[in-house]
């Protein structure tokens, strides 16, 4: 069955698969509400089952050939069409976004459409730019060739799914590569929106095909099929763990990028305002952050005045619809997991933390969970050592910068950090003791798309951004000729 489209807000969305450039339905569908109004519901969309996923596979490998035909040039030209596609669609792309996963409108409309647009831009000339490594060694000139690897599947979490889609798929199209994108269940609806948008731009059909689904299902399907080439994954170390032997079983090289707990380390030289600014930004998106500083680590020190300074900025969040351009913090995803916060909350304070502010469920009729503050009586605490993709933070204070850099490390994630500090020899002293993908100084979230991104421990396997994205959607070719046999 298919023909499943709703209307969000004034925009057509297809609730259905996206394969080899026609809209595919299925038997089985499940149902897609609203973060804003749990009450409401979006619509139903395809649950894909092992059959979808083999004739995804198949729409990708048809289009293998001919998408490889068109070389890094032609590629990238369909690539920037498609940028510019995304660019006049930014509203309508903004409001679906909103409406599905709740992320601020007015963030979406001014950066994150936009930033999705920067992805395929950026991804296009990278390739393009692509030198060939050449050099002569023992007689023979050798060059680096990149040659496209065949399917890959993208499988991307519920959180900033716009992004994190648009991230993964630009360097695959880009370097040769057909896609099967599946988007996570609970926000299902930009990537079938970007699918059209696709077509609009020249994408020629199988390039680029969306099955909808739950991840054990047809998620699962998917990452087994023998003949996908990559995979590529954004989400928990759980489903990562399932995916991997997946990937292990049939040899196909696999990227994670899994979750975080990263440390907000401040050192008494700091600029203790903006530090405190800075970390209660930390509640975002109601925290559903995978590179958020959700530990906040402060030089006892500077501990009281930081703390003064951090209330004061977070009295000024204001929960409410996202669509409000009032609203700095927006509701969570969906009940289950505010529930799983809750748990987290209350496992604290029967295990003897203490709740320094909030730790509660805002509204009963409303998916927003206060912005909590947790004092945890050990390191060992679940609070510090686990997760909890939710707005609450941890405070913990140290004397010394060794301190400061074991508590940083004193968990098995390892994605990001955030550091304060006024002296460039500290920053690059801790910078270099702490294990992370990214430590920012004095700053968050600024990323150059071409720096190299991924997680340590259990935060990740492999690096995405720039040429590391383009190298893993590649096989890597030494070609060689024996000096003076041709000419
Ligand atoms: P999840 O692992 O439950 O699901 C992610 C995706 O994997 C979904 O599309 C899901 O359907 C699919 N999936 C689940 N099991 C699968 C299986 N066995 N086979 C194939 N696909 C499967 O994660 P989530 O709850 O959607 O997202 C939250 C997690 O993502 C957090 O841990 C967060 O930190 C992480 N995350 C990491 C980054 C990063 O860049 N490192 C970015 C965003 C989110």
């Amino acid at each position: 069955m298919t023909g499943r489209r709703f209307d969000i807000d004034g925009v057509a969305v297809s609730g259905d698969h996206f394969i080899g450039g026609e809209r595919v339905g299925s038997e089985r569908t499940f149902t897609n509400r609203s973060p804003l109004d749990w009450a409401m519901t979006i619509g139903e969309i395809a649950r894909g089952e092992e059959e979808t996923a083999g004739l995804a596979v198949d729409a990708a490998l048809d289009a293998f050939d001919a998408w490889v035909g068109l070389g890094v040039e032609g590629r990238a030209a369909i690539l920037h069409r498609l940028a510019d596609v995304i660019d006049d669609n930014i509203d309508a792309l903004a409001r679906v976004e909103c409406l599905d996963m709740a992320m601020l409108f007015d963030s979406l409309k001014a950066r994150v459409i936009h930033r999705g647009a920067e992805n395929f831009r950026n991804y296009a000339d990278l390739a393009t730019g692509f030198e060939e490594r050449r050099w002569s060694s023992k007689g023979t000139a050798n060059q680096v060739h990149r040659m496209p690897a065949g399917p890959a599947v993208i499988i991307t979490p519920w959180n900033a799914p716009w992004l994190l889609s648009t991230w993964k798929l630009a360097p695959a199209l880009a370097a040769g590569n057909p896609v099967i994108l599946k988007p996570a269940e609970w926000s299902p609806l930009s990537a079938s929106l970007l699918a059209d948008l696709s077509l609009e731009a020249g994408l020629p059909p199988g390039v680029l095909n969306v099955v909808q689904g739950i991840g054990e299902e047809v998620g699962a399907a998917l990452v087994s099929d023998p003949r996908v080439r990559r995979v590529s994954f954004t989400g928990s170390p759980e489903a990562a763990r399932h995916i991997g032997v997946a990937a292990a079983r049939n040899i196909v090289p696999f990227t994670a990028e899994l979750g975080g707990k990263g440390p907000f380390v401040v050192f008494e030289d700091a600029d203790l305002d903006a530090a405190a600014k800075k970390a209660a930004w930390q509640y975002d998106d109601s925290g559903q952050v995978c590179l958020a500083g959700t530990r906040l680590i402060v030089q006892e020190s500077v501990a009281p005045g930081f703390l003064e300074r951090f209330h004061a900025y977070v009295d000024t969040h204001v929960l409410g619809d996202s669509r409000d351009p009032n609203t700095t913090i927006s509701p969570m995803i969906h009940p289950e997991h505010l529930a799983r916060v809750d748990g987290f909350v209350t496992r604290a304070r029967e295990a003897g933390d203490t709740i320094a502010r909030g730790g509660r469920v805002w509204t009963e009729d409303g998916l927003w969970y206060e912005p909590t503050l947790i004092i945890p009586s050990s390191n060992d605490s679940e609070v510090v050592q686990r997760e909890v993709f939710g707005p609450v933070l941890t405070f913990q204070t140290f004397t010394d910068e060794n301190d400061a850099v074991g508590l940083a490390n004193s968990t098995d994630y390892g994605l990001s950090a955030i550091v304060y500090t006024s002296s460039a020899d500290r920053a690059e002293r801790v910078g270099r003791q702490i294990r992370a993908g990214i430590v920012w100084t004095n700053c968050f979230l600024i990323r150059d798309l071409t720096a190299p991104f991924g997680g340590c421990g259990i935060s990740g396997i492999g690096r995405e951004g720039g040429d590391y994205a383009l190298d893993f959607h590649s096989d890597l070719k030494t070609f060689q000729v024996l000096e003076g046999t041709v000419t």
